[in-house]
């Protein structure tokens, strides 16, 4: 029985599987689309009643000019790359001084007012709001909620706790998500993504920027701003789960050929 048990939920697995847009890296995925956008937008709701909005209107009209441009190249996928998201997209400036952003699923971007004394220019926004499109693109929010279903629970139950979500109650996996997808800093908690979404999210994120008109050969001077601004006092959470280490920027290096093929300056 057990045994059963254990092969009907390594035959759900299989059936979960999807393949991550321009690596083609495979993905078990438990939580379906809707159910990752119902949580975005709750997550997206707790973050926003519980920080304040900046009242400085040049950096959110920043956010919101380089999202908005971000937004539409993802929205405009070249070729097969990825799937149009057709999100409803948002875009806020929190006033607090810690270097964070993130992209909820559904198209939220959050993006705090201690972030921009190390992007420093709009391309340098881009290539963070780019990378943290990238990760809700390429779903990596519901991939570690899978996976950590997976690993607590096993496959089985994971099938079971995923029927549970699909029935309305996914209020219960409000806090896994928000970790999940990045948002953990304002609830005390945050797991890092894994090495493998990180640099998937780099790779799609110079996409992204050089789609929406902005130069990614920047990136490279961005990540080492970062990595800059992470070395010597107690690190920022978004930094240490964003480790701009050297092999982060050889990669950079080694994509950016790909991204500007895409590259439209204007
Ligand atoms: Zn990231």
């Amino acid at each position: 029985m057990r045994s059963l048990l254990a092969l009907c939920g390594a035959a759900i697995l299989l059936a979960a599987c999807e393949t991550a847009p321009v690596t083609g890296r495979s993905q078990v995925m438990l939580v379906s689309d809707s159910e990752e956008r119902q949580m975005g937008l709750q997550a997206y709701r707790e973050v926003l009643s519980r920080e304040h909005l900046s009242q400085d209107a040049q950096a959110s009209e920043l956010v919101e000019k380089v999202g908005r441009r971000i937004a539409a190249a993802a929205e405009r996928p070249p070729g097969e790359l990825w799937r149009a998201p057709n999100y409803r997209w948002e875009f806020k400036t929190v006033d607090k001084n810690e270097p964070n952003a993130f992209c909820l699923p559904g198209g939220k971007v959050v993006v705090y007012t201690g972030l921009l004394p190390i992007t420093r220019s709009e391309t340098g926004l881009a290539v963070v709001i780019g990378h943290e499109v990238a990760h809700a693109l390429a779903r990596h929010g519901a991939e570690r909620m899978s996976d950590q279903m997976v690993t607590q629970l096993g496959a089985t139950a994971a099938a079971v706790a995923l029927s549970a979500t699909v029935s309305g109650r996914s209020r219960t996996y409000l806090p896994t998500m928000m970790a999940a997808l990045g948002a953990g800093a304002t609830v005390g908690y945050l797991l890092p993504m894994s090495r493998a979404q990180e640099s998937e999210a780099d790779r799609i994120g110079l996409i992204l920027m050089a789609m929406a008109g902005y130069d990614p050969r920047e990136a490279v001077a961005l990540w080492e701003r970062m990595r800059a601004a992470s070395g010597g006092r107690r690190q920022a959470e978004w930094l240490s789960t964003h480790p701009a280490d050297t092999t982060r920027i050889a990669d950079i290096r080694h994509w950016l050929p790909e991204a500007m093929r895409y590259y439209r300056p204007r």
